[in-house]
């Protein structure tokens, strides 16, 4: 896949990964302060209605009081108790007339004395109170009757509504709260009305009173929740859409969208992204685990594993191979230093170097790190030059190969066959090894031309005194031919692919 196309999946891929966490972000943020905004304006309901229902609790506590002053006084004639229906009265100011009331007959009253007037207490809730939307005469002046029985006797004591219903327009707020007596309501910022409301609809908070037969209610619509949201937690709704946007460009630029791909490289090698894979080459005499070859792998955030045809040609135009190659070097000290004594005897770790980095002498001193870090249980170290991109020999790269061998290190000639190198090349070098290429050796087996090339590679090898070994090998057929051979090591799926360090450990026959 073309590094663009790459790239625009990349792309892709990070555009909608920041989309997500803005939106998980935003629905957290928003449910968390919309939770609060609901509780908190519910809480605040809640404790509007107790209040009102307190003031109203009171006020009738007030009537009560009056009433339990007369309870002493059924048997006297009115004019005996006139004067103490006047003067409680006076001393109470909520209150608006007070009647004495023998069954179903009023026989005194604190407005107009002695009467004699039929009454009903049918409508009273509980038998003890009623709302009345006025009284004849001045109908807009609303009352609240409260009852109290004794025997066969009633008090009943008016009080003026207006100073409760102002009570109740003050308290409620923005969300409407009424007074309920039975079936009668009387709502905040309305005229009283008589009229029967249908109760018990859901979504309604009530505070009753545990004294009197009276409750107070209210229903949050959510425009009410909306508008106190809005007036509440608008600041946190900002602050949450901020923080949301911001996640998403945190993640959107995490994983270096915007980088240049050279730029998306380093970050990946700050990040050691850029790991070994290990495939195990084996002896072709008995096919007992000798070494491996090290490839590279790119273990991307979003990507998954990236195999290096995808990357290794940009960064080696880059140049960033080279400390991408020391990196995968220094991992594979790090990991199999401790435990090299477990290893095969002569065990050899073979790693793909780019031309660029045989252009100086630092390869030199990379070599020297790693077989330095074996000092103890030593390997063998082999590098692999591609006859795809030919190095021209010069004075360093001859000063270079001879330190190297020197070393001890081994050189092989990776893809043999497949580009141009004359004999001269193998000579300037000093190859130690020749790699046939993958693609002879899936031709051994088909009567392909090809398969003789195969024949001429394991020739001139024998002749120039090189190891060989074959890549590819997958199946028995080319074992077999190949082994017939005398070729010294074979590498392929048929021994095993190419696997993390941790598991190839596990892997290393005992
Ligand atoms: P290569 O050096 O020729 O590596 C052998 C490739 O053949 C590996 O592909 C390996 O997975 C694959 N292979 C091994 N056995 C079989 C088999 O039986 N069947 C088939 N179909 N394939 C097999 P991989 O790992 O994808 O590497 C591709 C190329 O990337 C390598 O070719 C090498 O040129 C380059 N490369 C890998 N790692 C590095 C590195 O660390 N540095 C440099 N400069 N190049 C690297
Ligand atoms: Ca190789
Ligand atoms: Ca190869």
């Amino acid at each position: 896949m073309p590094y663009r196309v790459f790239k625009t999946r990349l792309f892709n891929v990070q555009l909608g990964r920041a989309i997500v966490v803005s939106l998980l972000c935003i629905i957290l943020g928003y449910t968390v302060t919309f939770w609060q905004a609901v509780s908190n304006t519910t809480q605040q309901a809640r404790t509007r209605l107790q209040q009102v229902q307190q003031k109203v609790d009171q006020t009738l506590d007030s009537a009560q009081q009056v009433a339990m002053t007369l309870t002493e006084e059924f048997g006297k004639p009115c004019y005996a108790v006139e004067p103490l229906l006047r003067m409680l009265l006076t001393v109470s100011p909520d209150v608006h007339s007070i009647n004495l009331v023998h069954g179903d007959n009023i026989y005194c009253s604190s407005l107009y004395g002695p009467v004699k007037a039929h009454t009903t207490f049918d409508n009273y809730t509980k038998g003890q109170l009623v709302l009345i939307r006025g009284y004849e005469g001045q109908p807009i002046l609303p009352l609240i009757i409260y009852r109290v029985v004794v025997g066969n006797n009633s008090i009943v004591v008016k009080l003026f509504g207006e100073h409760l219903l102002s009570e109740l327009d003050v308290l409620s707020g923005g969300a409407s709260m009424s007074l309920v007596v039975g079936r009668q309501r009387w709502q905040a910022h309305k005229t009283p009305t008589d009229q029967d409301f249908p109760l018990e609809t859901p979504g309604y908070l009530e505070s009753a009173s545990s004294n009197y037969p009276f409750r107070i209610i209210t229903k949050l619509s959510p425009a009410d929740y909306m508008d106190s949201i809005w007036r509440f937690s608008k600041v946190s709704l900002i602050a949450w859409s901020l923080l949301s946007l911001l996640a998403g460009v945190w993640v959107f630029r995490r994983n270096g969208w915007i980088n240049s791909p050279t730029t998306e490289l380093r970050r990946a090698l700050d990040q050691r992204e850029f790991v070994p894979y290990l495939q195990p080459v084996v002896s072709g005499e008995d096919t007992h685990w000798t070494g491996c070859e090290v490839l590279m792998r790119w273990q991307h955030p979003l990507e998954g594993v990236i195999p290096p045809d995808r990357f290794i040609p940009l960064a080696e135009d880059s140049g960033l191979i080279i400390p991408m190659t020391q990196d995968l070097m220094k991992q594979v000290a790090e990991q199999f230093a401790p435990q090299a004594h477990q290893l095969p005897r002569e065990f050899h770790f073979a790693f793909n170097i780019s031309a660029h980095h045989c252009k100086d002498f630092s390869l030199l001193e990379d070599c020297q790190t790693f077989i330095h870090a074996f000092r103890h249980n030593p390997v063998k170290l082999v590098l692999e030059l591609t006859e795809r991109e030919l190095l021209v020999a010069n004075e360093v790269t001859d000063k270079l190969f001879a330190e190297l061998h020197k070393l001890g290190v081994l050189i092989a000639l990776d893809d043999f066959g497949t580009g141009n190198s004359s004999l001269k090349y193998l000579q300037d070098f000093s190859i130690d090894v020749l790699k046939i290429d993958r693609s002879f050796v899936s031709m051994i087996g088909t009567g392909a031309f090809s398969a003789h090339i195969v024949d001429n590679i394991i020739d001139l090898a024998n002749r120039f005194g090189l190891k060989l070994v074959a890549e590819g090998v997958e199946y028995e057929v080319q074992s077999a031919y190949l082994r017939a051979r005398n070729v010294t090591f074979l590498q392929g799926y048929l021994y095993g692919r190419p696997m993390p360090m941790a598991e190839f450990i596990s892997k290393i026959p005992g």
